[in-house]
């Protein structure tokens, strides 16, 4: 898989990967972003195919079995994965592609494509993450709970990204990755 750029976008939930990813596709103009399967039920607002394929086990196992994800993952007790197809018709196509995925997923698909960049996105402190994760209330305690103990174990991991943002300000977050996307 040559041609194009792939990027892996990584960092705890509630860092502001998303909002991050969103803004860029708006600035970069040849961006695409992969749209992941999981097995985690829809929260509200999210619609089947655009913020991800929602599946069952089975159906994410059968896709397993025929080598439909170029990385998956557990993460927080539900399976992830990056569909390989579409990956490969935007890298043949020349465009910026970004896969926004945990760090198990990003060490496996850098492992698949070295020439892969890892960009993590950091959020300014441990407690501001904790923070902005009860503020939003799109979870339950116990499930923050749950993520806030996987947010060190992902920011121990970033060691290994070639470039971490701390994501303190918005639009300075911003053009950082911007920058690193055309560099
Ligand atoms: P959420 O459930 O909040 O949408 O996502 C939880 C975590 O799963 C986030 O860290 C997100 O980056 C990660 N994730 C989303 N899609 C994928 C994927 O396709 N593969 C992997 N490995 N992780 C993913």
């Amino acid at each position: 898989m040559s041609q194009g750029r792939l990027f892996c976008i990584s960092g705890p939930s509630g860092a502001g990967k998303g909002t991050l990813v969103e803004r860029v596709l708006g600035l970069v103009p040849d961006a695409w972003v992969s749209v992941s399967a999981t097995t985690r039920k829809p929260r509200v607002g999210e619609v089947d195919g655009v913020h991800y394929f929602f599946m069952t086990e089975q159906e994410f196992t059968e896709t397993i079995d025929e080598d439909g994800f170029i990385e998956w993952a557990r993460v927080h007790s539900n399976f992830y994965g990056t569909p390989i197809a579409p990956i490969r018709e935007h890298v043949a196509a020349g465009d910026c592609v970004l896969l926004e995925i945990d760090v198990q997923g990003a060490f496996q698909v850098r492992d698949k494509i070295p020439e892969t960049t890892l960009v993590f996105i950091a959020p300014p402190s441990m407690e501001e993450l904790e923070a902005r994760l009860r503020g939003r209330g799109t979870d339950a305690p116990e499930v923050i709970d749950q993520r806030l103990q996987n947010a060190q174990a992902e920011i121990d991991a970033s060691h290994d990204y070639d470039y971490v943002i701390v994501n303190d300000d918005l639009d300075r977050a911003t053009a950082e990755l911007v920058s690193v996307l055309q560099s």
